[in-house]
């Protein structure tokens, strides 16, 4: 099992910006996704051609077949960054690093991590090399702070005797890949990084605090962590406040006095006219019945009158 880095490499950028993840992330496993595990298995690839190219041998597909997981592609992208980085090194008759752990103890003890492969060209160029096997989310080497804590480790263990340092990011499996991509860092660009880490290493002591970023993806805290929790109560209620309530039951409606009480006023007019509308058709038939009598002839209501006293007559009912 790995030792556990307090500040590691590949979470600087996370405790860099998040100050607080370093302690939200105590204790809690490693997230084991498909691509992880994918990821891992890549690497181990990795350092097993190299070790081999550097011991002289072959490397070829046959060796690896019955590994589980390991494909004709994953071997291929394998073999061809072994390739890449053991070539430069003959090349310039440099010492090759394989996975090899590096400390940044004069900033904090517990500051660590594992780099994929380097090339040491004494009092010429340090190269640091990154193996990525995501095919998503392309890594740039510029400014990138994984590499320079690999980078910093390095130079501080051999005394600075670089002239210049060269971060590499292979990756092959991203869209359009064109080959390896590099990031020159000057000496002291380098040097002033020491400042750096070492501000971000005080700011996770001292004065730890949560920050939301592109660096919550890895984060081993984002299911527990309360900035997280706020933001999602957040965007609940703002998608939730959205959202229409039925017709009838709307506290708008019951809250909008001015249209009920309009609604009121239009019912209670609407009923004061159809009031009036019957006593006057009343007052009306009893004028057109007392213009009937005084004239002998019949209306609506007498023929109904008459009607009736016929039917009882003639024992209709
Ligand atoms: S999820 Fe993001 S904000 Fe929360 S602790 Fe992790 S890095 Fe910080």
């Amino acid at each position: 099992m790995r030792a556990h880095s307090k500040f590691s490499a590949s979470g600087a950028e996370r405790w860099f910006e998040c100050s607080a993840s370093v302690e939200a992330c105590e204790g809690k496993p490693d997230i084991d996704t498909e691509w992880s595990k994918e990821g891992t298995l890549a690497h181990w690839l990795l350092e097993q051609i190299m070790l081999l190219l550097l011991a002289g041998k072959l490397a070829v597909y046959g060796q690896f077949e019955g590994k589980p997981g390991v494909s004709k592609v994953m071997f291929q992208h394998a073999k061809n960054a072994a390739d890449f980085i053991v070539e430069l090194g003959r090349k310039i008759g440099a010492e090759v690093l394989v996975e090899s752990r590096v400390f940044l103890s004069f900033i904090h003890p517990e500051a660590f991590g594992t780099l994929d492969g380097a090339v040491l060209d004494y009092f010429g160029t340090l190269h640091v090399f990154d193996f990525k096997y995501g095919a998503g989310h392309a890594v740039r080497p510029e400014k990138n702070l994984q590499m320079i804590f690999y980078a910093l480790a390095l130079a501080y263990k051999y005394q600075w005797n670089f002239a210049r340092v060269r971060l590499w990011i292979i990756q092959p499996r991203i869209r359009g890949y064109d080959g390896p991509t590099y990031w020159d860092v000057p000496l002291d660009v380098l040097q002033s990084y020491v400042a750096e880490f070492t501000k971000a290493v005080w700011r996770v002591e001292n004065n730890p605090k949560f920050k939301e970023g592109p660096w919550c993806h890895w984060c081993k805290a984002k299911k527990t962590c309360p900035l997280k929790r706020e933001t999602r109560e957040t965007k609940a209620v703002d998608v939730f406040s959205n959202v229409p309530l039925p017709k009838g039951n709307h506290d708008e409606q019951k809250e909008s006095p001015t249209s009920e009480a309009d609604w009121r006023k239009e019912s209670k007019k609407r009923s004061l006219q159809s009031k009036k509308a019957r006593s006057q058709q009343k007052a009306q038939s009893r004028e057109a019945q007392k213009e009937s009598k005084n004239r002998g002839g019949l209306t609506y209501e007498g023929i109904t009158r008459d009607a009736n006293r016929i039917a009882r007559d003639l024992d209709f009912y």
